[in-house]
C-alpha cells in the first residue's frame, strides 16, 4: 500500500499533522522532495514538535523514517533537528530512520549564495526561505553536488572538494566578492556534520522495495503545496522541487511503484508566505482578522503569512496537478469568526471570468470574484464527529466539495492529533 500526503494549496496545509494521525496504520514514512525549508507542525500527546528535515512519522515508535533521493539534506540543520527530538525523548536510531545515499547535502555555501542573491535582488526578490535551497538543487542539476552516499567514502570525497571548490568560487568570490571558499572548511565541515550521519546513510530504494515486497504499508509525505511545485506552480515563485504526488515514487527511490493513493490536504481558506501572485490575497484591517485567528505564522521562519478566503480555482487546480482521490479540509475550526464567509469562485481577467488557474503572467492580472456563504460562528474545535458539527459548517464543506469536484473524507478543526473529524 503507497498513499501520497501533499499539499494542494501554497504550503502550510497541516500536512504534518495529517501524516502524524494517519501515520498510525503506516510501516514506513518518507520524505521525497524539498529540503528544510520548510516547516511541518505536529503537537501530539508528547509534545509540539517543528519538523523540517524529519519524516512526521518520527513521532511514532513503530514508524520507519526515509530521507529520500529527491531531497537536499542541510547535515547540520538534520544535526540539531535530531537533537532537539531526541532531549524530548524521541528515539532515533539506524532502525527508525535511513537517509538515502542518493540524496544531496546542503552546503553552508549554498545558503550563502541564496542570500546573497535575495539581497542582490533588493525589491525585486523572491521571498526565499534562504535556506540555501534553490543553490543545492541547481548544483545538483548540474552535477556539481555533495550526495550523502560520499560520506562513505572519504577518499574520493576529499578529491572531489577541491574542484568544487574551485567551481563555486567563481560564483562566491567572483560573482558576488564574497570571501572565498576553502578546501579545509568544506572538509571540516563534512567531518563534523556528515561523518556522524553514516550509519544512517543506505541505500532506501532497496530498502523501500523490500518493505513493498514484505506488504509493508508506505506513506510519502511531501512539503510545500501544489502552487510551489516547480513545474506546475507559480513559477519562479516556486520551491525548487516537485511537491507533486506522482514524483513521490521517484523522489523517495520506487520508480517501479505506482502509487494506491493519494490523499490531498486543503486549507479551508487560503495562505502564501513570500512573494508572487495571490489573487484572493485580503489586506488591511481584513487581513488582521485573519490571520490572528488562524496563528499565521511560519513554522520554519516566523514570517507572517498573507492571508485570504478559501480559492475554488486555484484549490481545483491543485487537486488536480496532485490527483488527489481523497481531499482533507483543515483549518475549518478558525473560519469561526465569521458571521459570513467570502469564498473565491472565480477569476476576472481583462474583464472575462475565468475558472482554470491561468499562466504566470495573466495570473498577475487576475481579480478574484467573491461569492459570501453563512457561517456558524460559534466554536467546532472540540467536535468529534460529523453530527457534532453545525449546519453550516456542513453547508460549507459541501459548498468547496462541489465547487473544487472533490472527495472531502476529513475535516480539522483543531491542532491537536485528535482535533480531526472523519466524514465518510
Ligand atoms: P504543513 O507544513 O503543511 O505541515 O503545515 P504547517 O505546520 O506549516 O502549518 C499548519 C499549522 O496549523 C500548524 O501550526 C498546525 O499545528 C496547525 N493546524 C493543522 N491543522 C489545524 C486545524 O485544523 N486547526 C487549527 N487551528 N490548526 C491546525
Amino acid at each position: 500500500m503507497l498513499t501520497s500526503i501533499c499539499g494542494i494549496n501554497w504550503g502550510d496545509e497541516g500536512k504534518g499533522k495529517m501524516v502524524d494521525l494517519l501515520s498510525e496504520d503506516y510501516d514506513i514514512v518518507c520524505r521525497y522532495q524539498g529540503g528544510n525549508n520548510a516547516g511541518h507542525t505536529v503537537i501530539n500527546e508528547r509534545g509540539k514538535f517543528i519538523l523540517n528535515l524529519l519524516p512526521s512519522g518520527i513521532l511514532r515508535e513503530n514508524v520507519t523514517n526515509v530521507l529520500g533521493n529527491g531531497m537536499v539534506v542541510d547535515i547540520k540543520h538534520l544535526t540539531e533537528e535530531m537533537g532537539r527530538l531526541k532531549e524530548k525523548g524521541v528515539s532515533i536510531t539506524p532502525k527508525n530512520l535511513k537517509i538515502s545515499d542518493r540524496a544531496v547535502i546542503t552546503m553552508p555555501y549554498h545558503v550563502l549564495l541564496d542570500c546573497l542573491e535575495e539581497e542582490r535582488l533588493a525589491d525585486k526578490k523572491f521571498g526565499s526561505t534562504r535556506r540555501g535551497i534553490a543553490p543545492v538543487y541547481a548544483d545538483k542539476y548540474m552535477k556539481k553536488a555533495f550526495r550523502m552516499g560520499e560520506l562513505l567514502h572519504p577518499e574520493r570525497l576529499k578529491a572531489r572538494i577541491a574542484d568544487i571548490v574551485e567551481w563555486k568560487n567563481l560564483t562566491v568570490e567572483g560573482g558576488y566578492h564574497h570571501a572565498p571558499l576553502t578546501v579545509e572548511e568544506v572538509w571540516n565541515y563534512f567531518e563534523t556534520y556528515g561523518m556522524p550521519l553514516k550509519e544512517f546513510i543506505c541505500d532506501t530504494g532497496l530498502y523501500l522495495n523490500n518493505a513493498e515486497k514484505e506488504g509493508k504499508k508506505i506513506m510519502f509525505e511531501a512539503q510545500l503545496g501544489a502552487l510551489r511545485d516547480i513545474d506546475f506552480g507559480i513559477y519562479p515563485y516556486t520551491s525548487s522541487s516537485s511537491t507533486i504526488a506522482a514524483y513521490a515514487p521517484i523522489g523517495a527511490g520506487v520508480p517501479n511503484l505506482k502509487l494506491d493513493k493519494s490523499i490531498g490536504v486543503m486549507k479551508a481558506y487560503s495562505t502564501c508566505v513570500g512573494e508572487g501572485p495571490f489573487t484572493s490575497e485580503y489586506d488591511g484591517e481584513k487581513a488582521e482578522v485573519l490571520r490572528a485567528a488562524g496563528g499565521e505564522y511560519g513554522a520554519a521562519t516566523g514570517r507572517p503569512r498573507r492571508v485570504g478566503p478559501f480559492d475554488v480555482v486555484a484549490s481545483s487546480y491543485g487537486i488536480r496537478c496532485q490527483g488527489a482521490d481523497e481531499v482533507v479540509l483543515t483549518k475549518l475550526d478558525i473560519l469561526s469568526v465569521y458571521e459570513e464567509i467570502e469564498v473565491c469562485t472565480a477569476y476576472e481577467l481583462d474583464g472575462k471570468i475565468i475558472h482554470d488557474f491561468p499562466f504566470s503572467d495573466a495570473l498577475d492580472r487576475c481579480k478574484p470574484v467573491y461569492e459570501t456563504v453563512k457561517g456558524w460562528h460559534c466554536d467546532i474545535s472540540k467536535c468529534r464527529v460529523k453530527e457534532e458539527l453545525p449546519k453550516e459548517a456542513l453547508d460549507y464543506i459541501a459548498f468547496i466539495e462541489k465547487a473544487c469536484d472533490c472527495n472531502i473524507t476529513y475535516v480539522a478543526v483543531g491542532a491537536e492529533r485528535d482535533a480531526c473529524i472523519k466524514l465518510k
